[in-house]
């Protein structure tokens, strides 16, 4: 049977010039990077190397770069850090209603650590709205968070306008680009951030390493305690085949970002298309102009995205409902719901996310088996039929 992934915005595969460049790390170049004989001195070159290329995928310097295990701990280090450095100066921040749960449950937890959290709206269109980031600015406070592309719906939300804007104020400014880095240009500078957090596993490279980019003079507390890697910012002996993975990862996506975000875009328009003119009653997800070029993201009327996943699975294509983190709870996505998306359609919700390895016969393949599916869901439903559309 066709097996065909639509989940690239869950993880992507390790693509093999990733794998080829982690493979000696693994083997001969053991040596701890904070060690001062050759086998340390190596892979300290190789650590320093690779925060390099990270450091040139996103107009950053290198000494502004700090490994994580991910990005989750990147946009836990950035908000919890800064909160605890700067909480004599205010304890007020922003946050977007529409953030991945790593960021929107770190300020959850400060909130009950005393903070005060404003959780800013979206329109229906899943953006966020600068002139709202504007009114909700007080005296007190000390940080903005607003993502940069959405992993849900694909969104891009107008980082460089809220950058500016914290830049006036005097605030600090965190975004996470987990979703945008490998399809969109993201550059600290023309962002304004002064926090951006970045992942692996989302651009070909391996799971469990990204990082944190801490524009100079920022100041935060870490999270962890122990040696004096990454400057004290995040102790712990280093996972080095992951990061020169990573940077292996990053040194190449960036380079072919274009061509593939046009391949990329010109399928996804495809697929979505296709499935409006086959199915009746899908509701686009998201603005289709804000949007990076693999995501498609829709609801299906009168069907639960779960039991398509599974019907899909059954076919041979991955694709998600919600987001990854959220699946295996039965709540719709925060973030649907943010967008005022009634929560039965948002239990109908399919993220279908694009990749290097997929083809047009992929989207083929699922124009051809998605229809039948809704069919046969649809027609055991009672939503469906007390709709009056199932004659
Ligand atoms: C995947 C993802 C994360 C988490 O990154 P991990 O490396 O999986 O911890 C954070 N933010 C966004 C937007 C993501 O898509």
């Amino acid at each position: 049977m066709r097996r065909v992934y639509l989940d690239h915005s869950a993880t992507t595969p390790v693509r093999p010039e990733v794998l080829e460049a982690m493979l000696p790390f693994l083997k001969d170049a053991y040596g701890n990077p904070s060690s001062i004989h050759s086998f340390g001195q190596e892979g300290k070159k190789a650590l320093e190397d690779s925060r390099e290329k990270i450091a040139a995928a996103i107009g950053a310097s290198s000494d502004e770069i700090v490994f994580t295990s991910g990005g989750t701990e990147a946009d836990n280090l950035a908000i919890t850090g800064t909160a605890r450095a700067y909480a004599r100066k205010g304890r007020h921040i922003i946050i977007s209603s529409i953030e991945h749960h790593a960021a929107l449950d770190s300020a959850k937890y400060l909130e009950k650590q005393g903070f005060q959290v404003t959780y800013l709206p979206v329109t229906g269109e899943g953006l966020v709205r600068v002139e709202d980031v504007a009114g909700a600015i007080r005296p007190e406070t000390i940080l903005i968070s607003v993502m940069h592309v959405n992993n849900e719906v694909g969104t891009v939300q107008p980082v460089a306008e809220i950058g500016r804007l914290a830049r006036e104020r005097g605030i600090i400014f965190h975004t996470d680009a987990v979703q945008s880095l490998g399809k969109l240009p993201v550059n600290v500078n023309e962002m304004q951030a002064d926090l951006v957090a970045v992942s692996s596993h989302k651009i070909y490279g391996p799971k469990g390493v990204g990082a944190l980019y801490i524009r100079r003079g920022v100041r935060l507390e870490p999270m962890f305690y122990g040696g004096g890697q990454e400057r004290k910012r995040r102790p712990g002996t280093e996972n080095l085949p992951g990061i020169v993975g990573f940077g292996r990862a990053a040194e190449l996506i960036v380079p072919e970002m274009e061509a593939e975000v046009t391949r990329l875009t010109a399928m996804r328009d495809r697929l979505l298309d296709g499935i409006v003119a086959r199915i009746d009653d899908i509701v686009i997800t998201g603005s289709r102009q804000h949007r990076v070029g693999n995501n498609a993201s829709f609801c299906v009327k009168y069907v639960e995205g779960e039991s398509m996943l599974l019907l899909l699975d059954m076919q041979g294509v991955a694709a998600s409902s919600g987001s990854a983190c959220t699946s295996g709870s039965l709540d719709p996505s925060h973030v649907l719901l943010a967008m005022g998306i009634p929560v039965e359609v948002a239990h109908g919700s399919l993220r279908m996310t694009l990749g290097r390895q997929n083809t047009e016969e992929d989207v083929d393949y699922v124009l051809e088996v998605l229809p039948p599916i809704v069919d046969r869901l649809r027609r055991m439903s009672p939503l469906y039929a007390a709709s009056g559309r199932g004659k």
